[in-house]
């Protein structure tokens, strides 16, 4: 097992136990935000056929060459379509048709002129000017073309794609199954949610608080209930979860401390340890095991240590298992808005929110950086990186981070 390692090398023996999860088919209109799993090439052209973008007259460009408004050219009209007829005339010279928006332009039509720069006179539309072939016609295909590729393999279904597949007929979507993801919190501390207070306890919040990330991922978290700081209870509860799941997360014991019991738990049930603790601030108490190809990731119980790392190491983690291609946090360049007054003997990562103004990005801190604060979390879409003995940073400083999502 490796100790003290730093971010990149965990994520990196992290990703290496990736499994890919099932496919399947899922409904058009309960594909959003799911996870492709085939390209969608389109088998039809959208639109169709080519129409009328205007209400007008559909003719022959070359009939109007000699147009003018002193001298008009008088074509019979010979038909009218409305939106969602097909015209059953063929526009041969001389003639015009009646068109109205979205309208198929008759065979032999090449052109549209607009209803208001017309007149009408003996059942001849009047044209007073020269139009050029494919004026005012929506060609077949505008929007895509058959055989275009209008999404990739591994990217989440967004509201357009939804509709692009709707035009195309596309009823049953595939798509990833959404990774299962066990949740167990420790601690001999902890409460659930509906118990009252008692001395030298504290209330479970990182089970829903990660559960609740997990929903946002798309992913299907489930909360196990609340173990004690005892490997062999920890093993037992892992081994539970191991069997309804894709992948474990724990909170709590993670640690030196004699009640830190997970390094003991992932032995007694003969899990392989990847690594142990990584090499930033907050967090660095944390684990990663794997058993029969699942992966178990043991955070720290301190809510704002364990959801950083969550951020670091889980999410992208949780979105590859998903089938995305897009797993890795885009980097940024942030400004500090505020001043940081500590020091960074470590590499750390401070929470904050981006804010832009006249075009830069900044990074509202949002609370207070102690492991135990989970306020701030509230509103942090960022994770900025402080170097390694760097210290204390003035608002104005740049940084680089992470854009969370
Ligand atoms: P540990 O990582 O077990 O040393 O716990 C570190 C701190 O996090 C302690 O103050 C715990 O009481 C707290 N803590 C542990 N588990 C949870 C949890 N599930 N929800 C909220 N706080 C927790
Ligand atoms: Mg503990």
């Amino acid at each position: 097992m490796r100790k003290n390692i730093s971010l990149e090398e965990a994520q990196e023996l992290l990703m290496e136990h990736c499994p890919s999860l099932q496919t399947g088919y899922v409904g058009l209109q309960d594909s959003l935000g799911r996870v492709l799993a085939e390209d969608i090439v389109a088998k039809e052209n959208i639109p169709p056929f080519a129409r009328s973008p205007y209400d007008g007259y559909a003719l022959r460009a070359e009939d109007t060459v000699k147009a003018s408004p002193d001298s008009p050219v008088g074509l019979e009209i010979i038909e009218e379509v409305p939106a969602g007829y097909a015209p059953k005339k063929i526009v041969l010279p001389g003639t015009a048709v009646k068109i109205l928006t979205g309208a198929p332009v008759p065979e032999g039509a090449d052109a549209v002129i607009k209803f208001e720069e017309t007149e009408v006179k003996d059942k001849k539309v009047l044209i007073f000017s020269k139009l050029k072939a494919g004026q005012n016609v929506v060609p077949a295909g505008e929007d895509v073309a058959q055989g275009d590729k209008i999404a990739c393999l591994g990217a989440v279904i967004s509201p357009p794609l939804v509709g692009l597949m709707a035009s195309l007929g596309i009823t049953e979507v595939p798509v990833y199954e959404r990774p299962r993801i066990a949740i167990i919190s420790t601690g001999d501390e902890l409460l659930d949610v509906y118990e009252p207070l008692q001395p030298g306890k504290i209330r479970n919040s990182n089970s829903y608080t990660l559960a609740a990330y997990c929903r946002e991922l798309e992913a299907q978290p489930f909360i196990l209930a609340t173990t004690r700081d005892k490997k062999e209870e920890v093993g037992l509860r892992l081994i539970e979860a191991l069997e309804k799941a894709d992948m474990v997360i724990t909170t709590g014991g993670v640690s030196v401390g004699d009640y830190d019991v997970l390094d003991e738990a992932m032995e007694y049930i003969g899990a392989e340890t990847l690594y142990w603790k990584i090499d930033i601030k907050p967090g660095s108490p944390n684990l990663a095991a794997v058993k029969g190809g699942k992966v178990i990731l043991s955070l720290s119980g301190n809510p704002a240590a364990a959801l950083v790392v969550f951020h670091l190491l889980g999410v992208p983690y949780i979105k590859k298992m998903a089938g995305r291609v897009d797993y890795l946090h885009p980097k940024i360049e942030v400004t500090l808005k505020n001043d940081f007054s500590k020091a960074s003997p470590r590499r750390r990562f401070l929470r904050g929110k981006l804010r832009l103004e006249k075009g830069i990005a900044f990074m509202e801190v949002t609370g207070g950086q102690g492991n135990g604060v989970l306020h701030s979390m509230i509103g942090c879409n960022i994770l900025a990186e402080i170097p390694a003995g760097s210290g204390p940073l003035q608002a104005g400083s740049k940084l680089s981070a992470f854009l969370l999502d």
